[in-house]
């Protein structure tokens, strides 16, 4: 039988590219811990439902790339392929939304998208995001642009940019969506796309196809559509961004392929990653809570794409300060040294000093070659005389110098050395 290997458009995180990518999955949350968003976690499969009615049946998530299931019960079940619509149901459901608000809250996990994989598109990938439930206020938008881009920059990434744009609210989007069907319905398109006229318009415009493109060129703007409370709104956005430092572009043609977005929508694109270049992206949703249920609620929220930050990472030749391996790698010889050393590991480990050990029983030559390659700073050579005398013998990797240390002395001498 042939070995197994990963599903199509999946791919394993291994060390040592593991811990990039841990890394950076932290780093983007970390700025959202220091401005009061709380931890939420939701279950991998929601009711099908949710996310046919949260995320808009006219979308491709929904209609093409939704992994679904029936149970034995017949419950028809899909693997979560976006985070805000499960967020927004966990909230409800817990009521969070009666307390304080804006409920903040920040989430990390793994998304389904049944998609045609290819660089930086996968069927299975990860996600940190943020949401902001309760509360129409330009500030709480700002705040989010503002903790992505600090979240990115903290990486150390640079060549990407912010587009943003408002899509209107119920007032003055359905005024705009009339005039975009009137204009889409005089060109040349295939049946599909006609249809998505009908349904979900402003998702032609986000047709990546060159036929279509070109034909898009005179299509009306949302941005000349916009009522004035949207547009003082939109303005109050861009004038906190911008105060703070933070750079963007305005897109008018942005729009995205959730239905849910009202107002401000922006996307974080990098221009190292060809087609696949939204490394993030979210937009406020005014309209979502009541979509699925719930009472009025308008929030804003954002997605940040892990898989593609480290690709961007990668393209820009950006070396995290990954400190994942043990600075102390201990080598016994023989088994009474065996035994003691590794009391000594677990001691350290105790201390807050990380420490790996050389198992298997290996020879002095094949534990130091163990010890070289694990990127330890320090090997702790513990030999029958040594032991006899108390002693352990610390040798330094990177220059082959070699000092004895008392046994119970390990740890205060490690400190200087590996911090
Ligand atoms: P979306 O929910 O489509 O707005 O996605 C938010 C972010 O998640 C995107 O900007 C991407 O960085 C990332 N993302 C979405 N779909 C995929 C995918 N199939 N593979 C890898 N990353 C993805």
């Amino acid at each position: 039988m042939n070995a197994f290997s990963a599903p199509k458009g999946t791919y394993d995180l291994l060390p040592p590219n593991s811990a990039e990518f841990l890394a950076v999955r932290e780093a983007l949350a970390a700025p959202l811990l220091r401005a009061g968003y709380g931890y939420v976690e939701t279950p991998g499969f929601e009711h099908a439902e949710l996310f046919a009615r949260g995320v808009g049946e006219s979308t491709d998530i929904v209609s093409k790339e939704m992994y679904t299931l029936s149970t034995r019960g017949g419950t028809e079940l899909a693997l979560r392929p976006e985070g805000t619509a499960s967020v927004l149901r966990a909230a409800l459901q817990g009521s969070l939304h009666r307390g304080a608000l804006p409920v903040k809250l920040w989430y990390s996990g793994s998304y389904y998208r049944y998609e045609r994989p290819q660089a930086g598109r996968y069927r299975h990938f990860s996600q940190v995001g943020a949401e902001a439930l309760g509360a129409e206020d330009p500030a709480l938008d700002a705040e989010l642009l503002i903790l992505a881009d600090d979240a990115y920059r903290s990486l150390g990434l640079r060549g990407f940019r912010l587009l943003l744009n408002s899509l209107g609210d119920r007032e003055c989007r359905p005024v705009y969506r009339a005039a975009l069907q009137d204009f889409l319905r005089q060109l040349d398109l295939d049946e599909d796309t006609r249809h998505r006229i009908d349904i979900n318009p402003l998702r032609v415009l986000d047709d990546k196809r060159e036929s279509v493109r070109e034909q898009l060129a005179g299509a009306p703007l949302v941005g000349d559509y916009l009522c004035e409370s949207c547009k003082t709104y939109h303005e109050q956005v861009r004038e906190l961004v911008r105060a703070a430092g933070v750079t963007f572009e305005d897109d008018p043609r942005l729009v995205r392929g959730l239905d849910y977005y009202t107002r401000t929508t922006f996307e974080f694109v990098h221009d190292g990653l060809g087609s696949q270049s939204a490394i993030g992206g979210g937009g406020r949703y005014d309209g979502l809570s009541e979509m699925i249920g719930g009472p009025a609620l308008p929030s804003v929220g954002w997605a940040l794409g892990v898989d593609r930050t480290v690709l961007a990472l990668r393209k820009e030749d950006v070396e995290l300060d990954l400190s994942t391996t043990p600075r102390v790698f201990a080598v016994p010889l023989g088994d009474e040294a065996r035994r003691v050393l590794f009391g000594v590991v677990t001691a350290l480990r105790r201390e807050g000093i990380a420490a790996d050990f050389a198992y298997g029983g290996k020879g002095l030559k094949n534990a130091m070659k163990s010890a070289n390659r694990s990127g330890a700073a320090v090997a702790l050579v513990l030999g029958e005389r040594d032991l006899a005398e108390g002693l352990v013998q610390l040798k330094d990797l990177a220059t082959g110098e070699q000092s004895p240390v008392p046994l119970d002395r390990v740890a205060t001498a490690l400190r200087g050395k590996v911090g």
